[in-house]
């Protein structure tokens, strides 16, 4: 890549670079490199740090943070962030909320939230799924019914990535139920100390408690919550989802986790084995290939059109098969060690490096599980490229 880039995009590459290994924290670097849980004020910190230099909300609009980027430039901001282990400015905020206030919101919302959340003043978690409404989300049901100047909602939501930090929740409702399902949903804004809101944990298949069930009991939400029209949630919740698919392909962290599968293959002299360095050589051509498709839809969406791009699907498929491949060859090398380890790394104290490392890959290879369900498994992808790109 570097050999197609100009000077400055170079020049570019390096000051990041050097921002991100000299302002964040080596300790939170050093937990995500090892694929060890983040704490919240890790998340915190480090959003703060890069927004305090700008850097937190670089594809909003520029006059609520954003930069005046190129898009190999916003590629390479990303890339560089990924590759020197920085956590992702939160997903929510950001890639999520943010930029859907920012498209669709009033003024009033557009003051009120977006400073706070590039700041990640406010921590907000996705209320989209429901027990019967995840790939086919549009027959969701929690209700918001109009009421004077609120809206009263009951229902549940699952799944709720991080619930349990959260101070906000964005909602997709359900306001007119005779309309055909896409028609009647709206997307609103709920604070979490509302009454009426419980939150659950589900703790998952690595132990860790990441995800939640939110419940709703006559929960009144000021209208004034309400983001762009009522019944045109669908239409945000697209634009939010494209955005949502485009970050999950993840080509930075990727790359980093093969050069870490590179160190650790010459660590325990496994590098020398063909198969093994022919099947490493082989994902990261695979990585190249999708960073090529990753340019070319930054490209398109850099024309200024709100219009959601159906190729982020293929980042979404792709980049998740990616990443998965990585953790299974990082499990591959550590071999049996792997599945005596630790279940989670922040118990292995006094533990030795080769212990930490096969711990960190089992934890990783689990958690990484999820990667091909959310944000629309990839069987959905492949049905909205068969469909959209496909024509079939
Ligand atoms: C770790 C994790 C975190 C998540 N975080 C959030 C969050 O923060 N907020 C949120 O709102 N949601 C979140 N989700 C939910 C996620 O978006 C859903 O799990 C996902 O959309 C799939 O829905 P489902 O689990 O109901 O599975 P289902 O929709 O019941 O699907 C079950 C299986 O059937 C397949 N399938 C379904 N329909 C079709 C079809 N038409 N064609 C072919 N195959 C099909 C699916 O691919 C899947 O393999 C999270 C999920 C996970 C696992």
């Amino acid at each position: 890549m570097d050999a197609f880039l100009s000077r400055e995009d170079q020049e570019f590459r390096f000051r990041m670079r050097d921002f991100f290994q000299s302002e964040v924290p080596s300790e939170i670097r050093a937990k995500v490199s090892a694929g060890q849980p983040l704490a919240k004020d890790d998340i915190v910190t480090s959003q703060q740090i890069l927004n305090a230099h700008g850097l937190a909300v670089p594809h909003w609009p520029v006059e609520w943070g954003g930069k005046d980027w190129t898009p190999t430039q916003r590629y390479l901001f990303t890339e560089e962030l990924q590759f020197n282990a920085v956590p992702l400015p939160l997903q929510f905020n950001c890639y999520m909320v943010g930029p859907v206030i920012a498209a669709f919101g009033s003024e009033d919302q557009k003051r009120k939230f977006l400073p706070r959340a590039a700041n990640c003043d406010d921590w907000w978690c996705q209320g989209f799924s429901e027990p019967n409404a995840g790939s086919d989300l549009a027959s969701l049901k929690t209700r918001a019914v109009r009421d004077g100047d609120d809206y009263v909602v009951n229902g549940q939501k699952t799944w709720t990535t991080y619930g349990q930090y959260a101070d906000w929740i964005f909602c997709l409702v359900r306001t007119d139920p005779d309309a055909k399902k896409q028609r009647g949903i709206s997307f609103l804004l709920i604070d979490l100390n509302t009454p009426g809101v419980e939150m659950r944990p589900i703790i998952t298949l690595d132990g860790r408690h990441e995800v939640n069930e939110v419940f709703f009991s006559d929960v009144r939400v000021p209208a004034e919550n309400l983001v762009g029209e009522e019944n045109r949630g669908w239409d945000y919740a697209k634009f939010l989802l494209a955005n949502e698919r485009s970050g999950i392909a993840r080509i930075g962290l990727s790359k980093e986790r093969v050069a870490r599968i590179r160190r650790r293959a010459q660590a325990k002299g496994v590098w020398d084995d063909p198969l093994f360095r022919a099947e490493v050589i082989r994902l990261e051509v695979e990585l190249k290939a999708l960073e090529v498709t990753q340019m070319q839809i930054l490209a398109r969406a850099g024309q200024g059109d709100n219009t959601p791009d159906p190729a982020s699907s293929i980042l979404k498929l792709r980049g998740s098969q990616l990443q998965q491949r990585a953790s299974e060859l990082l499990m591959e090398l550590e071999g049996p060690a792997a599945l005596r380890a630790p279940g989670d790394v922040t118990d292995a104290h006094g533990a030795a490096e080769e212990e930490l490392a096969a711990a960190a890959a089992l934890n990783n290879y689990l958690n990484f599980r999820k990667v091909s369900i959310y944000g629309g498994s990839n069987e959905i992808q492949k049905n909205i490229v068969a469909k959209t790109i496909l024509n079939l």
